[in-house]
């Protein structure tokens, strides 16, 4: 279970984490896309963590924290991973609605919610080498660690290990979807800097739910 001063902190590692992968980002996405998403991913975490004092003040539900990061997403972003990223947390928002803590059920389905909200803007699915490559086997393996009665840092640690795998599975295949699709084939053997924001995402929450 996990309540507001969980999801704060685990919003700030996320961010630092981001900040610090910047570069990273970068590399990945020059290699198959236009070399931005770290630039877009640091900023808005750069923000977000600005903000956290008043995001914790002003909210005590967990669904109006994702809705205002959603927001932050959908205005900072920008490209074409803003609206991606931003309806995760929105959708992840309305899920979580009315509640100020999570079992780890209630946060595997708010995850699903946010995935299934990607796949309907993005047009797009597994396979198509896109964050979405990291999502959906994430959202499996953690409702899986669910179903077996598994800890919040049991679920994420699922989560996480299933998002490493699918970011290495990203490598693989070629790109259907963004930027990186004009390549064709050549998109193959490159990761999916989407997806790897996605497994950044998951280690930093697990992270904090070890601590
Ligand atoms: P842009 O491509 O506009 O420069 P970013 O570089 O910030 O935006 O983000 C690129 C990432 O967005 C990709 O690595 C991919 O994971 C994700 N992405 C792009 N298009 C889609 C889509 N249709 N569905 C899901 N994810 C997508
Ligand atoms: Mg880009
Ligand atoms: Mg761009």
């Amino acid at each position: 279970m996990f309540g507001k001063e969980y999801m704060l902190a685990a919003l700030e590692t996320i961010c630092r984490d981001i900040i610090e992968h910047e570069e990273e980002l970068n590399r990945l996405d020059n290699a198959i896309g236009d070399g931005d998403h770290g630039t877009n991913m640091a900023r808005f975490s750069r923000i977000v963590l600005q903000e956290l004092p008043k995001l914790a003040a002003d909210n005590e539900q967990l669904g109006e924290i994702f809705h205002q990061v959603g927001m932050r997403c959908i205005n900072e972003i920008g490209g074409s991973a803003g609206p991606l990223f931003g309806t995760f947390f929105l959708r992840a928002g309305m899920a979580s609605m009315g509640k100020t803590v999570l079992t780890p059920a209630d946060w595997a389905m708010a995850f699903d919610a946010g995935t299934m909200g990607v796949s309907l803007l993005g047009k797009s699915s597994e396979g198509d080498k896109t964050m979405l490559d990291a999502m959906f086997p994430a959202g499996r393996a953690m409702q899986e660690a669910v179903g077996k009665g598994g800890s919040l840092q049991e679920v994420l640690a699922a989560g996480a290990e299933a998002a490493e795998n699918g970011v290495l599975y990203t490598k693989t295949i070629q790109a259907n979807k963004g930027r990186a699709s004009y390549l064709g084939s050549r998109s193959i053997g490159h990761q999916d800097p989407g997806a790897t924001t996605i497994m950044l995402l998951l280690q930093a929450m697990h992270k904090v739910a070890v601590e």
